[in-house]
């Protein structure tokens, strides 16, 4: 699609429109994560979305760490984040913004609200800021620290910050409307005391800015002008605009929300990620299984997939649920464009092909991809032993041609790339389970057709016995077995598929792969699409996805 057919969507309309009315000369957008998790397939969208704007506009995109909630926070998730969001391939202006950077100005804008009469101490606690504040269909009631002068809350807001006042006992609370249809008016929380040391301000600070005081503050520090986010966070608009109104901001940014993607047969909540990777229900953040942006990565998934997948959905008002189905479609279109061919046989049967000579051997050159002279040619060797897949053989003589297009005692196949061969006899062992197949290459038929009176069954894939490396294999299933794994009564963990990896060891795969490396995605011919796991150790392929979606 090119950038004239990309469907205009809600967002970009109010940019055309500031654009032409002149409200904006240079859009400014910003991706802003709180550095508590790693990012998932959700945020992928989020960066799509706040980066394109940017990209699309001729504007720039801020990267910015929402580094409020020290309790939850660590720079495991921040480089994390950092790597995800350039493998991805996004560039972000300037230096990484952080919420921490803010904190001196935050602090000056609190004291100029509090002496505006717009801002005061307020020594409820969580218990009593619940009842005071009413419900849905309540009102709620003024606090009896509303009214104080601003010289006594400014002066507790500097012994709360400097960690003279225990957790809990105070909080900084904006003076709004207790009358409020919007819970979120009624005189919410600016600053909450927590006597903790922040990953990057030390132990400057004893009270930290709530989301609400700190996100519009620092997009207009930023000088962004639409601020991005999604739909939960209608509700704090008004708030957001609010502060915009009430405070002397360098830019006045404005907020638009959009729905979140959610995937079925996943969940996409940092919080959830955070508990299967604590629960050891995967192997870490990176898991392959995990619809973190690391783990997508680890799998094999390309950033072009990911982008093309998040730029084919709607920027729409309304959440929704995305068929994991489409995503995939994505993966392996991509992967089918460019991966390179190659062999590797799962569940190895030996192959002796007793009229080929010992001593004899050669090199088939193949093309590296079938339809892409730029990934080059690669050498497949051929000798007397070749493994070919269990699944590939049959000893039952009677399934018809039609129905099993593989090897039978008595009949031919077609090597990919290499000889026609025919089936003579079967080696066991004292168990009696087959551990050999004794046949015969047919002569001149590489890169031929067959002599009249002989016809290949199939194509079967195969490798050389003597040059061959070994490796594991594995292969993922979905992380759940049921679709909206998060809905309904039961817990989540309870519907993890306990089949979603499996493990194949003594795999053989072409000799050329022994050394490929994490960048590289192969198509392991009939089986599917391949990387190297960057993580284990050895030769071990990670199943991208299968070539075609035959998921029940
Ligand atoms: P989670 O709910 O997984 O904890 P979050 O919204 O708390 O996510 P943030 O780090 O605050 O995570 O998110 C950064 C940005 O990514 C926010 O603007 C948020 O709206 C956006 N985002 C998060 N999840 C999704 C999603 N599923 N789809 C689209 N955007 C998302
Ligand atoms: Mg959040």
């Amino acid at each position: 699609m090119t950038d004239t057919e990309k469907p205009v969507n809600f967002i970009q309309q109010v940019i055309n429109a500031d654009l032409e009315a002149g409200h904006v000369t240079k859009v400014i957008t910003r991706f802003p994560p709180e550095p508590n998790g790693y990012l998932h397939i959700g945020h992928a969208k989020s960066i799509c979305v706040n980066f394109g704007l940017a990209e699309d506009n001729g504007g720039v995109c801020n990267l910015r760490f929402d580094d409020t909630n020290p309790d939850k926070e660590d720079d495991e998730y921040v480089n994390a984040i950092i790597e995800d969001v350039r493998w991805l391939g996004f560039h972000w202006h300037g230096d990484i913004c952080y919420a921490s950077n803010y904190f001196d100005q935050l602090y000056i804008w609190a004291q100029y609200l509090i002496n505006e009469e717009k801002a005061y101490v307020c020594e409820l606690d969580a218990e009593q800021m619940r009842e005071y504040r009413g419900t849905l269909t309540e009102v709620g009631q003024n606090s009896p620290y509303r009214d104080r002068p601003p010289s006594e809350s400014l002066a507790l807001l500097e012994q709360m910050r400097v960690g003279s006042v225990d957790e809990g006992a105070m909080t900084l609370r904006a003076k709004i409307d207790m009358a409020s249809p919007n819970i979120n008016m009624r005189d919410p929380v600016m600053y909450r005391i927590k006597n903790m040391a922040h990953q990057r301000t030390g132990d400057a600070w004893n009270i930290y800015p709530s989301y609400d005081f700190a996100h519009g503050q620092e997009d207009a520090i930023e000088g962004v002008t639409h601020s991005v986010c999604t739909l939960e966070f209608a509700a704090n608009r008004p708030l957001y605009e609010w502060f915009v109104a009430n405070l002397p901001l360098p830019s006045q940014p404005r907020q638009y929300e959009f729905g979140r993607l959610n995937l079925n047969y996943t969940v996409t909540s940092k919080r959830k990620l955070k508990q299967l990777v604590d629960e050891n229900h995967v192997e870490g953040w990176n898991d392959p299984r995990m619809p973190t942006i690391s783990g997508l990565r680890r799998r094999g998934v390309t950033a072009s997939s990911i982008r093309e997948f998040c730029d084919s959905l709607a920027v729409a008002k309304t959440d929704g649920v995305v068929d994991m189905a489409q995503f995939e479609h994505f993966i392996r279109d991509d992967l089918n464009n460019n991966a390179r061919r190659a062999m590797c046989v799962l569940r190895p049967l030996l192959v002796t092909l007793a009229n080929y000579d010992a001593g004899k051997s050669e090199a088939f050159v193949v093309a590296g991809h079938p339809n892409r002279d730029d990934l080059g040619e690669r050498t497949l060797p051929f000798g007397r032993q070749i493994y070919i897949d269990r699944n590939d053989f049959s000893e039952d003589t009677t399934l018809s041609r039609k129905k099993f297009k593989r090897l039978v005692i008595g009949d031919y196949v077609r090597l990919r790339s290499a000889y026609i061969i025919r089936a003579d006899e079967i080696i066991r062992n004292d168990a009696g389970d087959i551990i050999e197949v004794v046949g015969a290459v047919v002569p001149d038929t590489v890169g031929r057709d067959a002599p009249e009176g002989i016809k290949a069954r199939g194509v079967v894939h195969w490798v050389s016995a003597s040059d061959s490396a070994d490796c594991t294999v594995q292969l993922y299933d979905r992380l759940f077995s049921v679709a909206a794994p998060d809905a309904g009564e039961s817990s989540f963990l309870e519907h993890i598929n306990p089949q979603s990896l499996t493990v194949i060891s003594g795999c053989k795969v072409e000799a050329g792969l022994a050394n490929a490396v994490t960048e590289d995605h192969y198509q392991f011919e009939r089986e599917g699409y391949f990387i190297r796991d960057s993580v284990s150790q050895g030769l071990v392929f990670n199943c991208t996805i299968g070539l075609r979606d035959n998921w029940k």
